[in-house]
């Protein structure tokens, strides 16, 4: 855990910190990447996935496709849907960290979602 200055006001905060003690701005430290990318696979490629995050659809997914998105640092509920299937995985976002997460389809079109340590 390292000391960065809070994108609003500048007093130092944690660069994993939620929001700033100081000020009460979201995600102090500057956003961090996660990106959802599924599989590129013939079978069942045309079952679309859908990527929520804290209960928010941020996209539907078919085979190869990715979805980036810009988030405060912190934890979320990431919820992956196919054919009314579910699959659950916490992902953890990191100031100026990239998290990666693998979304498989497999045969009994149930979601399988790898997810990585922000890097
Ligand atoms: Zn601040």
């Amino acid at each position: 855990m390292a000391l960065v200055q809070c994108r609003e006001c500048g007093s130092n905060v944690s660069d994993s910190a939620i929001s700033c003690p100081q000020c009460g701005v979201d995600g102090p430290a500057g956003t961090g990447t996660l990106i959802v990318e599924r599989r590129k696979k013939f079978m069942g490629g045309a079952v679309g996935v859908s990527v929520q995050l804290n209960g928010v659809e941020h996209g539907v997914l078919r085979s190869g496709q990715s979805v980036a998105l810009d988030l405060a640092p912190g934890s979320y509920a990431l919820s992956l849907w196919a054919r009314g299937q579910g699959s659950e995985a916490e992902v953890v976002i990191r100031s100026g960290k990239t998290t990666k997460c693998d979304v498989d389809l497999n045969a009994m079109n149930a979601v399988k979602a790898t997810v990585g340590s922000p890097a």
